[in-house]
Order: C-alpha cells, then structure tokens, then sequence
C-alpha cells in the first residue's frame, strides 16, 4: 500500500501561540513550566490533525523552541565555551541564551550567528566548530517527544538533522575542514538512533538537505561513511530526506547509501523522477515530494497522482510514500480559518492543514479509493484559476511580452548621467542622505492599529502623518543631511505597503511562517497578473518635497525584493510575475520624476537570497533579476538618481552583478564588517557612487564622530571621494529618537569634518 507520510508540521501555532509564550517567558511573565506546556499542547494538537488528516507517517521531533539546528547543536553538545556550559544536559535557559545571547549582572554574551536555511526566509542558528570542538549526547529532546506521542496513542517517525549537513551547515575557525569532526560526531548519533529505538521508534526520517547543493569529494566520501556506521548503529529503518532542489550529480550517491528509504522533491524538481526511479536500490523505498510545502496554492491531484503512479508502476506500491515537497515548516497552518479571502481565491489554495488532506487524498487514489468528488472539485478549481479575469490581465501579459533591451537601459552611461545629476542636484562631496526610515514610535504603530480598526478617519490618520513627516524634513534641515527622505511613516512593512497598492496581491489574516526564533512573517499571495492602478508614494514624498529646498529622495520597494518576499504564483516562471512587477515599480519612478522628485531610491534588499542553490543556475537568474531591477529604473532622464539599497548581504560573489544593475548610487550594509566589504573592492572598481553603511543601525549603541571618520577613512582607502556617500547601514524604523538624533548629527559632522580634510589636502 502508499502510505500518506509527512515530513515536519508548522510549530509556531495557528495564532501564534508559541511565539506568545515564548516572549513573555523572556520577558519572564511566565513560567518556564507555563512555556512547557504551551508547547505540549501544540504538539499535541499538531499530531491529532495529522491524524485525523489520515496520515500514516506522523513526524516528531519537528517541533522547536527555537530551530531544528540549534536542538541538533544542544542534542550533540556543541556548546560554544563562551556559554559557559557546566557539560550536563542542556536546559531551556542555555537553549535560548545560545540563540539570543545573554545580559545579566556581569554577564554578556553574544548569541550565535543566524543564517537562511537554504533559499527559504527561515533563519537557523549556526553550529560554530572548532578543532578541538567535542561531542556528547546533551538533550534527550528526540527520545521524549517520540515518548509523548506514544502516550498520546501515536506513533511517529522522528526527525533529525542528518550529521552531514549538521557539519555542512556550520562555521569553522582556523580553516578547519568541518567535516573532520565527523568521526568524533557520528558515535553521537549512533546513541541517539540506539535511544529512540529503545523506545519503541521503528523509523527515522534523516534530513540531509545539502545534498542538493554542489558537494566536493570530501562531502561525497563523508555521506557514504556516516551511512554506513548510522545503518548498523540501530534497526531504525533510515529515510534519507532531500529537499528544494534536485539531486543533479548526488543522485547516485544518494540512492546508494545504505538506508531504507530517499525522499525527493518532486515539485521543485519534477524532472529528477525518471533518474531517480532508474537509479534507486531494489530494497529502497521512496518517499516522493509532491505537495508543495514552500507555498500556498492547492495541488493539482491528477498531475500529482500522475506522479505517484509512476512510481508505483516502477517500485510497486509498497515502496512508495506520497509526502510534502519538504518540511510543512514553511507553509501557513489553516486556510480556514480567513474568514477575509474571498471565495474564489480561497479556492485556489492550501495551507499546511490542507495540504495534509491532498496527500491522503493522492495516497488513497494510488490505492485504488479515489475520491472522485474531490477530484472534480480540485480539477474545477484549477480550471477556474486557469480562466479567471482576476488573474490574467492580457494588458499586462502584452506589456511584458513586448519588453526589449532598450527599456531595460537608462538612455546615457553613468558617466554621462552622473554630470547631469551633479549640475541639477549640486551637492558637496561625501553627501549625506540616510536609507529611507525614521523610527516608527509607538505613537506611529497606534495610530496606524486605529486607522485599521475604524477609529480613526482617514483624514486623521493623514493629519497625524503630515505632521511627523513635518517635523522629520524640518530636523534634517536643521542637521543639514544633504538628501532628505520623508521617513516612511505610511508604511507598515516594506512589501506589504506596496502590495496593497497593487493589482494581483492578496493578504491573509493568519497566514504567519515562521521567519526565526519566534519571529514569524506574513507574506502577501501573489495570485494574478500586476499591475499599479494608481501612484504609491508621490504623495508622501511631493508632501516632504514642498517642507524643503533639498533634493527629497523618493522610497520605493524594487521588484526582486517583493517577489522574494511574497508567495508568489506557480501558473507562469518567477522571472514573469517579477518583470510584471518592475513595470509597475517603472511607472511609479516615472511618476515621482513628473513630480519632480529627482532622486529615487530602489530597494533590493533581497536580491542575492534569490540565488539558486547550485552555482551553475545562478546566470540564469540573476540575468532576469538585474534586468527586473534596470527595467524598474530606466526610460527616466539622465539627471534623475537612482538610487538602491541592499543590506545583509554577502554580495562579494556577485558584485559584477551588483555593478550590472548601474544604480547610480548603492548604499550597502558594511559597518559591521567594514574590511570584508571593502576587500571586495581593492579587486574590483566599482564604477558608480557608493554609500558604505558608517554605522550599525541593528544596534541601539550611538557611534561617535570619531568611529565613522575613521570607517569612512578606511572607505577612502579604496574608493575615491567623488564617489563615496555618507549614510547608516539601512533603515532606522527599528531605532528610538534617543539613539538615532545623535547618531545622525555624528553622521553629518563626520561627513563635515572628512570633506574638509580632503580639501585640505587638495590645497596642499
Ligand atoms: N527603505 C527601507 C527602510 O529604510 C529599507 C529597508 C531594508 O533595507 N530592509 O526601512
Ligand atoms: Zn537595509
């Protein structure tokens, strides 16, 4: 028979219960026993609607406090020293001081680093290694959740983070090689898979998602001998979990380790299935991927059951497992529960919840008890997403089809442009302008709550934000930055505040993903063709413009970071909904130009988390992305600045990219990492203007005058003057007054202080 199996459940809670308790334990509102019990409660809600869903493969050990890596790193002991650790098992306060760092009394100690997982908008904690880093079974987390299942009547398959991707994953110092800790590693792993088959666990569901990535031998060689000792270690039967990618060149080694099972994704990799059916073992199961679990639209059953047909008719049908694409981590919980969707657009998808009904849906068709219904119904919406009038705009369809080379090229070389742009906007060398946001202070956020809930009329609302954005253009005239911005006080979120402007976007009410730790986001649904019924952001920025004689440079969101940040639709290519994007990010640069706002600033924050996973896609790519973000900010006049912004991003390796996207201006994230940005550039010259970050606006510490001459200094060393702005590293909406005034009037005065040293020197 198919089984209908899962691979990991949403965690966090339908209303966010976890994120709830966790914070107020923080806070230390409850107790560490209440937290406890928040989480046994969802853990066991979570199993009973994978039950009653009539799912067979029910994970556990999917549940976290905060990530699955960090409970892989406290489960092996991988403690870092500055923790202090006194080496006994490891409680929910080290935990958490290991993801949040800790400040109390005479302690003060930094969190772990934070990264993507994979491509996804999910942040795990990385394991730090060292040499003489040690190994030992630290947290029976795995063994008591399986245990708590039980008791509850279930039986589950636990899931842990495979050793090689738990060292893959991981930071290394002193140019270790991470994977030469594998054999101090793998006798830990060993005890866990003894542990949970004492307990009655018959199975075992392994992630090792780097084997979609491009792996060297030494990985290759590492897989082959951690499987081995894993497979002897117990009687669990392993299933070896691939995710988000395709095996490419790793499908043999991964069909030939040693295990009972493979999972591959078939969704975002459908075209792997007929190697992967040549190549898999006799003995091997295979768990086939085919609900998507990145997004939220439905599955189409006959195309899924098509899938798993073939692998039955290949393997027989004891051999086949209908499962997500990965981990339901990353998808919503509950549809039903947007009671704002309308109808026919609720049709159209599916949260984790019911993306558990599909896959028991598609098991029992393979089984020979299809729900016909069910299946018409599906095939009904998918005809109706197909035609509908809301999604496919042929105006829009004909505007992107008709894009040429032209449109995606501003009309003169920088070279050009930047005498036109001096001449019209006559600014100083090293001229200061800030990233776009001034604090959002509470009096902000309520008026905003109230605005939503009715309380507020819309001319109040509007009032209250003249007024603040006001008093912004008065105080930068005061402190004399030399490109003012009106301070996004309008926006919720940088994406959101868009979307909700444009034709195609819908909103969820509960719709949360978790993002990190108890972060969670809410992305908007991309569901139809884009298009900008009306101007977005002229208003605010012309209200800023007329408060003051300086250039005001206009904020807009660029099309690469709203797609990313959205769940975006499967009926066409990304590269597609991205360019539909830029053309309405396009109209709206050429209206804030008509509005003689000259200066206008792209945000692409997001654009280097777009890469493929495998090195070889990544042309592809970003050749769409850079001519999204240049088809967005092209057909103005040569006088007219673009700006852009990109923040935490490694952006060494795709700095000709970078360059590529010709933005007059780039300001970037740097100042905590001041060499590394700059290394970058003794290699490459970057051709246009550029604002490395002088100050951390992720901390609430104010930098003095002194510390950002001294960045800016180095920033010189490299760059020259003509070329070099002067700015924080991104937004300030997360910052308080208190810390931001001064901040910036160190800023201006740092500016102030070099430009006057530079003549000096001129001079001399
Ligand atoms: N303009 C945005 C802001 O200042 C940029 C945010 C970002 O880089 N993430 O908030
Ligand atoms: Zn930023």
């Amino acid at each position: 028979m198919v089984q209908a199996a899962n691979l990991g459940f949403p965690r966090v809670g339908l209303n966010r219960e976890l994120k709830k308790a966790q914070e107020a334990y923080w806070k230390g509102k409850v107790s560490l026993a209440d937290l406890e019990n928040t989480a046994k409660e969802l853990r066991a809600r979570h199993w009973n609607i994978q039950k009653d869903a009539g799912i067979e493969v029910i994970p556990s050990n999917d549940f976290s406090f905060y990530d699955q890596v960090l409970d892989t790193i406290t489960m092996v002991g991988a403690v870092p020293e500055r923790y202090n650790w006194d080496g006994g098992q490891i409680d929910l306060d080290l935990f958490f001081a290991m993801a949040r760092g800790r400040q109390d009394g005479s302690t003060d100690v930094v969190a772990m680093e934070m990264t993507k997982w994979f491509d996804t908008n999910y942040h795990y904690i990385v394991p730090e290694f060292k040499a003489d880093t040690e190994f030992k079974y630290s947290r029976d987390k795995a063994v008591k959740e399986f245990e708590e299942a039980k008791a509850l009547g279930i039986e589950t398959r636990p899931v842990l983070l495979g050793p090689v991707s738990f060292l893959l994953l991981g930071k290394t110092y002193d140019n270790l090689n991470a994977l030469d800790l594998l054999d101090k590693l793998l006798p830990v792993y060993e005890e866990v898979l003894q542990k949970l088959e004492a307990a009655g666990a018959k199975e075992v569901q392994i992630d090792e998602g780097t084997l979609v990535l491009d792996l060297d031998a030494d990985a290759k060689e590492a897989f082959k001998k951690a499987y081995d000792k894993l497979s002897a270690a117990s009687g669990l039967k392993i299933t070896i979990a691939t995710y988000f990618g395709d095996l490419r060149d790793n499908l043999e080694l991964a069909a030939g380790l040693p295990v009972a099972g493979l999972h591959v994704d078939l969704m975002r990799a459908p075209e792997q299935i007929d190697d992967v059916l040549a190549k898999l073992p006799a003995d091997k199961k295979l768990s086939v991927g085919v609900v998507d679990g990145r997004n939220i639209w439905k599955t189409d059953l006959a195309k899924a059951s098509a899938k798993v047909q073939k692998a039955v008719d290949a393997l027989g049908s004891d051999r086949v497992q209908v499962a997500p694409s990965c981990s339901l981590l990353h998808s919503p919980v509950d549809l039903d529960v947007e009671d704002k969707l309308d109808d026919e657009l609720k049709n159209w998808l599916a949260f984790a919840k019911q993306k558990l009904q599909e896959i028991k849906l598609i098991a029992d068709a393979a089984n020979g008890s299809k729900d016909e219904a069910a299946f018409e119904a599906n095939k009904a919406a998918f005809d109706s997403r197909g035609s509908s009038s809301r999604i496919h705009n042929s105006a829009v369809k004909d505007r992107v089809a008709g894009l040429t080379d032209a449109d995606a090229q501003r009309h003169n070389p920088f070279d050009v442009r930047i005498e036109a742009q001096r001449e019209l906007l006559g600014l100083p060398i090293l001229p200061t302008t800030t990233i776009g946001s001034f604090p959002q202070t509470q009096d902000i956020r309520q008026a905003r709550a109230k605005f939503k809930k009715g309380e507020l009329s819309r001319e109040e609302y509007d009032a209250f934000l003249a007024e603040k954005t006001k008093e912004a253009m008065a105080w930068q005239d005061e402190i004399d930055i030399d490109v003012p911005v009106h301070g996004e006080y309008e926006r919720n979120d940088m994406v959101e505040y868009f979307g909700e402007k444009l034709d195609g976007f819908a909103f969820t009410k509960n719709g949360w993903v978790q993002s990190y730790g108890s972060r969670c986001v809410k992305p908007p649904i991309i569901f139809g063709d884009v298009s900008r019924p009306e101007a977005m952001t002229v208003r605010w920025s012309s209200f800023a413009q007329e408060q003051t004689d300086r250039p005001v440079k206009g904020m807009l969101t660029g099309p690469v970071t709203i797609l990313q940040w959205s769940f975006v639709r499967d009926d066409q290519p990304r590269e597609t909904t991205c360019k539909q994007i830029s053309l309405a990010i396009r109209d709206e640069v050429h209206d804030l130009e008509k509005a003689d706002i000259r200066v206008i600033q792209i945000d692409e924050p997001a654009l280097r988390e777009g890469l493929p996973l495998r090195k070889s896609d990544w042309d592809q790519y970003l050749k769409w992305a850079v001519d999204s973000f240049k088809i967005s900010s092209s057909g103005i006049e040569d006088a007219t600045q673009i700006h852009t912004h990109m923040c935490y991003c490694e952006f060494n390796d795709i700095i000709d990219s970078i360059a590529a996207l010709d933005a007059d201006v780039i300001s970037i994230e740097t100042s905590r990492s001041a060499m590394e940005l700059l290394d970058a550039f003794v290699n490459f010259k970057y051709p246009n203007e550029i604002g490395p970050g002088v100050y951390d606006i992720h901390s609430p510490r104010i930098p003095s005058q002194d510390e950002m001459e001294k960045l800016l200094t180095k920033a010189l060393d490299v760059l020259s003057p003509e070329q070099v702005w002067v700015n924080p590293d991104c937004g300030l909406k997360t910052r308080g007054w208190e810390e931001t005034k001064p901040a910036l009037e160190h800023m201006v005065a740092a500016a102030k202080s070099m430009r006057a040293k530079i003549e000096q020197e001129k001079a001399a």
